[in-house]
């Protein structure tokens, strides 16, 4: 009987090593292994900067403050995705602002977001929806026209590849996620990622309780520093022990992503014989890192979204629903003024299935036969 579970992070030998390493060596705490993972991680997407944080929703409400959002200013954002992305925004007395999606790709409609503008918007934050990057040209076009910041929520997109250019890699912020969901994990921790000197000096503030002088900086000067706090910070820092584990984790990306290419091909194959089912698509633009796969049940479908899940959970297979609407939320309420209706369709009717680098290839066919088994 096979028991398979959504997603499996992918650790080994070396991130015990490394951890235990860390302890031995008495700094535990921020010092120059999270230095050394920020070097490491702008170099693979191709920033100048990264600055680590606790994790990618921690990021994100950096990412925002330091960019001076603020009371009265809209940030337009896609309802579809984890509730962190309208969080951050509201953290800082911003308002999200919801507009509707593209059905192939998930991501923000580009179209749809010119409606969404007004006088108090500031920023358009898309989301790099499972992986699957947004078409950032076309949304910087629209930012370019309107004076408005681009924020990527590129939680998911670690590895993913826009114009073939790495997510992170583009000029813009952007925020990663190292929770074991992801593509890499350090148990939780997130990364900014900017070209700008500025806003990673303002950024490494943010995240230290707002002070000037880091405590690396402190701990190797040869005379005391007397430290100041020209602005409000918060402690969101990352330790060494997980940057130990994200430098080895980042290691191991190319083998990661190319395992998750290569179960989402087969998935592809498989599940696209199946008349009730629509799989992903991938636009020309995109190298996709697959952090996650979803299929969508087309009405036509004998069974219904929730039905299909329960079946799958008692063949010992773990789904999950696809992504969440956020102005569907209790909390989000009063929020959405623009009508979603690709994005309610979307979030009802679509599945993630488990993908993971370790997924055998038996386990695989298990899974597409059970899902013909319950559709065919
Ligand atoms: C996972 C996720 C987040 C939050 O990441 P954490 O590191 O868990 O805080 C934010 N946005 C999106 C799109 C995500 O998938």
């Amino acid at each position: 009987m096979f028991n398979i579970p959504i997603t499996k992070p992918y650790l080994g030998e070396e991130e015990k090593q490394v951890v235990s390493q860390v302890i031995e060596s008495g700094w535990v705490s921020q010092g120059p292994k999270v230095a050394e993972f920020e070097e490491r991680f702008a170099e693979y997407v191709g920033a100048r900067y990264a600055v680590a944080t606790t994790s990618c929703t921690t990021a994100l409400h950096a990412a925002i403050a330091v960019s001076g959002l603020g009371p009265g200013d809209e940030v337009i954002v896609p309802s579809l995705s984890f509730i962190a992305t309208a969080n951050s925004v509201v953290y800082c007395n911003a308002m999200p602002v919801f507009a509707d999606i593209d059905p192939e790709t998930c991501n923000i409609d580009v179209e749809k977001i010119e409606g969404a503008i007004t006088k108090k918007t500031k920023a358009i934050m898309p989301v790099h929806q499972m992986g699957l990057p947004a078409d950032l040209d076309s949304i910087q076009k629209i930012a370019n026209k309107y004076n408005l910041i681009v924020i990527e929520d590129a939680a998911c997109a670690i590895g993913s590849e826009y114009k073939g250019k790495k997510i992170g890699g583009h000029g813009n912020i952007a925020c990663f996620s190292f929770h074991p969901r992801k593509i890499i994990t350090t148990g939780e921790g997130g990364m900014i990622t900017t070209d700008d000197p500025d806003i990673a000096a303002r950024l490494r503030r943010f995240r230290h309780h707002g002070m000037s002088v880091s405590d690396i900086e402190r701990h190797v000067a040869n005379k005391i520093i007397i430290e100041t706090y020209p602005d409000l910070g918060y402690n969101y820092r990352m330790t060494d022990i997980q940057a130990a584990m994200g430098l080895e984790q980042v290691k191991r990306l190319p083998f990661i992503i190319k395992m998750r290419r290569q179960i989402a091909g087969i998935y592809d194959e498989e599940l696209s014989k199946i008349p009730y089912v629509r799989v992903p698509q991938v636009p020309t633009y995109a190298f996709h890192n697959y952090q996650s796969y979803w299929i969508e049940l087309l009405e036509s479908a004998p069974v219904d979204r929730n039905m299909l899940m329960s079946k799958l959970l008692e063949k010992g297979i773990a789904t999950r629903r696809g992504i969440m609407a956020i102005h569907m939320e209790p909390y989000y309420k009063g929020y959405s003024k623009l009508s979603l209706p690709t994005t309610e369709k979307i979030t009802m009717n679509t599945v993630l299935l488990p993908l993971y680098p370790t997924l055998s290839s038996e386990e695989q066919s298990y899974i597409t036969n059970s899902l013909k088994e319950i559709l065919l």
